[in-house]
């Protein structure tokens, strides 16, 4: 028999960490939907001529880590590395345009990168992105930033700040770029063989280069926040300005970039304690060229992801509590085949009267019983042929050990009685 083992950079996400996921997953959504998010879900793969106008031919996730396939029919494939290309396709060819705007969307779901893996880092991830489309308005930008914002808070991570900076438009950015290739041509020794090509290619990806030589060069590089536009400028500063007038701390981080033409002004981080450069939870910012560039109308957009395996990383590491996942309440343990064929009958008699229930299905009474406690079983019943031929059956309270017997024909009411009764005490206890 072969042996199999899963493909290099995925991840199998076993039942005991289950909870974080749901847990995250269900807070994600309800505070999404609060701003009045909608969700949207498209496709894990698209063609792959999307992810290349759409990210860019330059960028590391295409140029690298793409992958990308023929299938059957010849057709260029590619799995989605990330959601906003497919989003703006989306709302492109189903003709959203015409929505009240803003558009608010969100979705959630795996992403992939063909990348060397490490913590943190896998070639099938999940992200959970978010875009308000349609709108000019720094209240969007504000709003996007929130929502990240109280999702990290929500989870109770600690020592939250953003990282912020503008990368300008088209009309101010290339006198920028004039300034930063000027400042790397005097230093041209001194830079990683990327960022040689960067800065021709696409010069202010050099800006976010991790390589320790480069990081000098950046420190004395040219500031885009000097040499905004008008408009970039008074963008910025109203943003700014919501963000003092709300009290959120936020530092002016030049190096944050997105590299191309249709990233236009905000770019954002949330950074918490303890994690940050190393380990971008979540990235942002607006492209307002990147409907237009996709062959739709032109339209503002702004939105951001959050990578889910990093979020859980931290909940760990900082002990983030989280609720448990409910477990059927009721268990039923059996002794003898009569009492195990009427065993079944009260099963679906009591999940039909909306009971979450399981049977067990091996072993020793004394055995089943042990298996009821260790799933976290609240009742159990137990059938046993004596007592049936009576026409009862035990009802055992887990957590008191105390035990009732009731009438083999009023199971599903006494269970019901149960159920209330102690999730009345639970409820009083609290
Ligand atoms: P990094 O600098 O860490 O490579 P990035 O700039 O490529 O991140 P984005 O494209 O902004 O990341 O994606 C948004 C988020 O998705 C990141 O902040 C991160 O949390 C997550 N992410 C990106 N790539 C991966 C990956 N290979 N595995 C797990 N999470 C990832
Ligand atoms: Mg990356």
């Amino acid at each position: 028999m072969a042996q199999y083992s899963r493909p290099k950079g995925t991840q199998d996400i076993l039942p005991e960490d289950q909870p974080y996921w749901e847990y995250l997953y269900a807070v994600v959504a309800e505070i999404a939907r609060s701003y009045g998010f909608e969700r949207i879900d498209v496709p894990i793969f698209e063609m792959t001529e999307l992810f290349a106008r759409g990210l860019g031919e330059a960028t590391d996730a295409v140029e690298k880590e793409m992958y990308a396939f023929k299938d059957k029919g010849d057709r260029d494939i590619a799995l989605r590395p990330e959601f906003t290309a497919g989003v703006i396709r989306a709302y492109i060819e189903n003709g959203m345009q015409v929505y009240p705007k803003p558009v608010k969307l969100y979705s959630t779901g795996p992403a992939f990168r063909y990348e060397e893996p490490q913590a943190g880092r896998y070639r099938q991830f999940h992200q959970f992105n978010a875009e308000i489309l349609g709108v000019q308005s720094p209240l969007a930008d504000l709003e996007v930033m929130l929502l990240a914002w109280d999702i990290y808070d929500r989870l109770g991570f600690k020592g939250l700040a953003f990282q912020l900076n503008s990368t300008g438009c088209p009309e101010c950015r290339p006198g920028y770029i004039t300034a930063l290739q000027d400042h790397y041509h005097a230093h041209i020794d001194e830079v990683c063989e990327d960022c040689q090509r960067r800065i021709v290619q696409n010069p202010l990806r050099v800006l976010d280069c991790k390589q320790q030589r480069c990081q000098p060069v950046i420190a004395t590089a040219p500031k885009i926040t000097a040499m905004l536009c008008e408009d970039c400028e008074s963008h910025f500063r109203e943003l700014r300005g919501y963000l003092d007038a709300l009290g959120k701390p936020y530092t002016l981080n030049f190096r944050l970039v997105r590299g191309l033409d249709y990233y236009t002004k905000t770019v954002f981080e949330v950074w918490a304690e303890g994690i940050g450069a190393q380990a971008a939870v979540c990235g942002g910012g607006r492209y307002d060229g990147l409907a237009k560039l996709l062959g739709g109308p032109p339209t503002p957009a702004v939105g951001f992801a959050v990578g889910m395996e990093r979020i859980v990383m931290v909940m760990k590491t900082q002990g983030v509590e989280i609720p448990k996942l409910p477990q059927p309440p009721v268990y039923l343990v059996h002794l003898g085949d009569v009492a195990r064929t009427h065993a079944v009958r009260l099963l679906t008699d009591i999940r039909e009267a909306g009971i979450g229930a399981q049977i067990a299905m091996s072993g020793s009474l004394r055995a089943q019983l042990r298996h009821a406690h260790r799933r976290g079983a609240r009742v159990t019943l137990i059938v046993g042929e004596d007592e049936l031929a009576r026409g009862e059956v035990t009802l055992r309270d887990m957590e008191s050990g105390e035990q009732v017997m009731v009438p083999a024909d009023n199971v599903v009411a006494a269970l019901a009685q149960q159920m209330s009764e102690s999730s009345g005490a639970k409820t009083a206890a609290n």
